[in-house]
């Protein structure tokens, strides 16, 4: 059983909440502040309880030493106009500027400490990592971890923290680690699963994970053409991955050994060139014409997977359907998307691509049941790997 937050007494003590407020930054400027948004549900939860808040976090990926490109300094800004109130930033990770911001705050307060990857032992082997951690530990007394973005990481702010000090997971994680554990644990029949997105690799663990469990795996996106080459379609020149098609074939007589459908497009809309303004048609997938590639599934195949969405309890979606970043190749990742919104069974947003997909085509994010927050998190989620930051939350 994993903790929340509101299972443990934080008035008056100094809680560090691990966010993941890697937010995208050009010139000074914050350009979307969606991930500092979604941590203030449990800043405010514990500090309307008195709570003195310390906020870590990671921004970039600096090189382990202080680089005031990757400073949390708009971060904490934007964080205060959020929450209407100053929100002290340290100079430093643990050293006396740390400590001193932590130790000032009085009930209800909250700072935040400089980017966790200025200090190289964040991110270095357990010796170090615990070093950091027991350093911090020295000015705090509890820990909450609220970053999904970064549990499938072995981190000194996400794991050693925890190891530390008593503990608890924070909204989003506990929303996060519920929705997950019963999706891949007893979720409602039929369910079905929607993989998209450009590499079949990159996707190769989850299906495996997930064949034996699924009713329906749906597939579009640049994935799909090494499933239509493996069924021996020309694919032209979509992307394909040579080397990949002995292991599609095998999924695909596992599918049928297991009864499981796979739904693979009918047609697709092609392009003679990868552009928003290129030549396109629709074609069906046995007559992709040679130097033409597909970028997104057609009518028949949006049809086709609404229908097998309908009946479905449980829908799960991980990669968009076509190269949704162009208008001209968005309607069948929309579609999906929309299909999900319409359902009333459970339905989960993988994160990166397919969340962000939701936000850029405007599909209504509150009628997903649930949207990741975490890409590479939910991934290895569904791959069935054991995420490091949420099991060392488990009371044993
Ligand atoms: P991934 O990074 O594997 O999640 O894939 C996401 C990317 O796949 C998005 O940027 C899409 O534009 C891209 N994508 C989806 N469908 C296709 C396609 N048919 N051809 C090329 N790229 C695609």
């Amino acid at each position: 059983m994993i903790r929340g937050i509101n299972d443990l007494e934080v008035s008056g003590k100094i809680v560090f909440v691990r966010c993941d407020l890697n937010v995208p930054i050009e010139d000074g400027q914050i350009t979307d502040d969606g991930r500092i948004r979604a941590s203030l549900p449990t800043i405010s939860n514990l500090t309307e309880r008195g709570a003195r808040v310390v906020v870590l976090s990671h921004l970039g990926r600096p090189n382990g030493a202080p680089d005031p490109k990757y400073s949390l300094a708009p971060v904490a800004a934007r964080l205060g106009e959020l929450l209407g109130v100053d929100v002290a930033l340290a100079t430093d990770v643990c050293g006396d500027s740390a400590k001193q911001v932590a130790e000032n705050l009085a009930n209800g307060q909250v700072g935040m400490l400089e980017n966790v990857r200025f200090d190289a032992r964040e991110t270095g082997d357990a010796v170090a990592r615990q070093e950091l951690a027991k350093t911090w530990a020295t000015f705090g007394d509890l820990f909450v971890s609220d970053g999904f973005g970064v549990v499938h990481r072995k981190q000194a702010s996400v794991t050693d923290l925890a190891e530390a000090l008593p503990h608890a997971a924070g909204l989003l994680v506990k929303a996060e680690a519920d929705v997950f554990a019963k999706v891949l644990g007893d979720p409602a029949r039929p369910y079905v699963v929607v993989l998209g997105g450009s590499k079949v690799s990159d996707k190769l663990k989850v299906i495996d994970n997930l064949i034996s469990k699924v009713d329906r795996l749906l597939i579009g996106g640049g994935m799909c053409f090494t499933f239509l080459a493996a069924k021996g379609y020309s694919v032209g020149s979509s992307l394909l991955e040579l080397d990949q098609i002995d292991n599609v074939s095998a999924i695909l007589e596992r599918a049928q050994q297991l009864n499981v459908e796979i739904l693979l497009p009918v047609d697709l809309v092609v392009a003679d060139a990868f552009a928003s303004d290129a030549n396109r048609q629709i074609v069906s997938v046995q007559e992709i014409p040679d130097g033409w590639m597909g970028l997104d599934i057609g009518p028949g195949s949006i049809n086709l997977f609404e229908q097998s969405l309908a009946d479905a309890q449980t829908i799960i979606w991980n990669g968009p359907m076509g190269v949704f970043e162009m208008p001209a190749f968005a309607a069948g990742t929309k579609a999906v998307a929309v299909a999900m919104t319409k359902n009333s069974g459970l339905t989960v947003v993988g994160g990166g691509d397919s969340a962000a997909a939701v936000r850029l085509l405007g599909v209504d994010e509150d009628a997903f049941s649930h949207i990741s927050t975490g890409g590479g998190a939910s991934l290895e989620f569904l791959e069935g790997k054991e995420l490091p930051g949420l099991s060392v939350l488990e009371d044993k």
